[in-house]
């Protein structure tokens, strides 16, 4: 089912997800563009790429209106702050990338007659009252709480991305990320596996929001990327959850990161952040049904990856700061 594309663009490129899905498009003998203004990213995951003659880094804020080679057959909108520290501090921002940003990955890939995959996110689901998330669940969100900034710019995103398919006739799909980790997280960027390596290998305490019962369930980045490639690799819309439907308590998540970096740390319950979701799990019947996808790196492994890579980079990250409280949100 899934297709090597001829010239892929990539927003937010140099990020943590979308350098892997550069990293991917080139090896499938794609030419990648990566458009990226570097926010909440410094442009290093994206350095072993830049001798590649198949890459090509473009600075640029796609809220502002952008051009593309005629070639261009796909467009992954992935440009967007994505952890709560980058979009509270960053909240317009936030919310011009997932409308107005939208909006011109859609013309670009209108203009191109190019596929558009939209990043959306388990956010749209909000604080769900259905569990677990179907694609069905229209969500329970606050949009005026400080998260609003994050989850209904994304939901703005899947409205606009609809649109243009039915009013314009576009080729489009939307992904429904859930939390994703592995190599190439910022160690402080405040979510939560990357947090908890961070202060486990630091010495430090693993800061758990609340009384730490609140669910999540997080996919290995390899497996996330494979998700959405299969999903861009198709013509079939979505919006399709991607993520690991197995569910851990945020406690949970943070003894098993100890006891994976082999270190006896204690817990620290920290306030749990407003509008915080309860219960986070991906119903992946769609994108296992329709596209034969599902993931394949279990937690213990991903982990063990993900510590690995912790320990093999330079510690830009830790250098001695105390890394900011855990949250583990989309
Ligand atoms: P990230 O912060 O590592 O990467 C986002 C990238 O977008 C950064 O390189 C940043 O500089 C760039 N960017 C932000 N605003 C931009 C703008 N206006 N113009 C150009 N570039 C801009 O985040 P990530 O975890 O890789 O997330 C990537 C996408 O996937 C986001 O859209 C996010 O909402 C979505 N997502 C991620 C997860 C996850 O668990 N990582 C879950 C759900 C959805």
């Amino acid at each position: 089912m899934s297709t090597t594309h001829r010239h892929a663009v990539v927003t937010g490129g140099a990020g943590f997800l979308g350098s892997h899905l550069c990293e991917r498009l080139l090896a499938a003998g794609s030419r990648v563009t990566c458009i990226d203004n570097l926010c909440t990213s410094d442009g290093s995951n994206v350095d072993h790429l830049r001798g590649d003659p198949g890459f090509t880094f473009v600075r640029h804020d796609v809220s502002e209106p952008f051009a593309t080679a005629e070639d261009v057959d796909l467009v992954l909108h992935f440009a967007s702050p994505a952890s709560p520290a980058d979009y509270l501090r960053l909240p317009v921002e936030t919310l011009r990338v997932g409308s107005v940003g939208t909006w011109h990955a859609l013309e670009a890939a209108r203009r191109t007659g190019a596929r558009m995959v939209l990043a959306s996110t388990s956010e749209t689901y909000g604080d769900p009252q259905v569990h677990p998330q179907t694609e069905s669940y229209w969500g329970h969100v606050n949009p005026v709480g400080p998260r609003g900034v994050y989850d209904e710019a994304k939901r703005f995103g899947e409205a606009i991305t609809t649109a243009y398919r039915t009013a314009h006739g576009l080729d489009t799909a939307i992904v429904r990320i859930f939390n994703t980790y592995g190599p190439r997280m910022r160690r402080e960027d405040g979510r939560a596996i990357p947090t908890f390596i961070a202060q486990a290998l630091s010495g430090q305490p693993l800061t758990v929001a609340g009384n730490g019962r609140q669910t999540r369930s997080v996919c290995y980045v390899d497996d996330t990327v494979s998700g959405i490639l299969a999903v861009a690799g198709s013509t079939l819309p979505g919006p399709f959850n991607v993520g690991y439907p197995e569910e851990r308590s945020v406690l949970d998540i943070a003894r098993a990161v100890a006891a994976a970096a082999g270190v006896d740390a204690p817990i620290e319950f920290i306030d749990r952040p407003v509008d915080d979701p309860g219960v986070r799990c991906p119903d992946i019947t769609a994108i296992r049904t329709q596209l034969g996808w599902e993931p394949e790196v279990s937690f213990d492994d991903g982990l063990d990856r993900t510590i690995a890579w912790v320990r093999a980079t330079p510690p830009a990250g830790l250098a001695g700061q105390r890394t900011a409280p855990a949250e583990v949100r989309g």
